[in-house]
Formats: structure tokens, sequence, C-alpha cells
């Protein structure tokens, strides 16, 4: 699987997601990675596949009552469900990632389009 040296992860150091490194695999355990956090330093073992069912789990129980209304000014967190008015579509954030421009993006899975990013905290540049 075809993955990129960085990405987005909760850090139980920092308590707060954080922008993590890949460092190295371990030996037989070729589903988990170590990972190091840019912000403190530490290292953590990720198991990406597991991550990735539990996101995909996560991504098909969205409870609509619960959702926000989708704007980029606004902050989200992991697991908010989100609804897109222009879309009419109705979506769980899996992820946050960092734009190649610095700008904060959300990962969201969507029930209708499918995985979506989306810009948040627009206002605070
Ligand atoms: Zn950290």
């Amino acid at each position: 699987m075809a993955r990129g040296k960085h990405l987005s992860h909760f850090c139980a150091h920092c308590d707060k997601v954080t922008k993590m490194e890949k460092i190295g695999s371990v030996e037989n355990q070729p589903e988990k990675t170590w990972y190091r956090c840019t912000r403190c330093r530490h290292a953590s073992l990720l198991d990406l596949d597991a991550m990735k069912r539990s996101q995909e789990e996560a991504a098909k129980k969205i409870d609509k009552s619960s959702a926000a209304i989708y704007n980029p000014e606004n902050t989200y967190q992991i697991g908010d469900a989100i609804f897109h008015t222009e879309w009419d579509d109705i979506g769980k954030i899996v992820s946050k990632e960092l734009t190649s421009g610095g700008d904060k993006a959300i990962v969201v899975s969507f029930e209708k389009l499918g995985e979506k990013r989306l810009l948040e905290g627009i206002a605070e540049n």
C-alpha cells in the first residue's frame, strides 16, 4: 500500500492531532509502522490498516441529528458528523491533514460522494 511519509494522527503525549513522520517498520508485524510526532518527538507504533478499518466502520454510522453544517471557518474534530449543504450529503470526519499550502483540511467520508477533503479554520489565517 503506497503511503506518504507523513500523516496526521492523535498524539497521546501532545494530547492533540499532530503531524507524524514515518520512521520505520516492525519486523514480523508488517501491518504496524513506527511514526514519530514532529512536535514532541515521541514515537508511536501505529497499525494503519486497523485504523483504516475502524475509520470505515465509524464512517458508516452517522447520526444525522448530530451533524453540524459544514462551514470552512469552523474547526472540527475527528469523528464529527457534518452536513454539506451545497452537496446535500452527510459525512464523518475520518482524519485531518495539512495542505501543501499549509492550510488545515479535514478528510470527510461522505455517504454518497465518498472521501473528500475540505478546508477548515480559514478564518484563523
Ligand atoms: Zn506529540
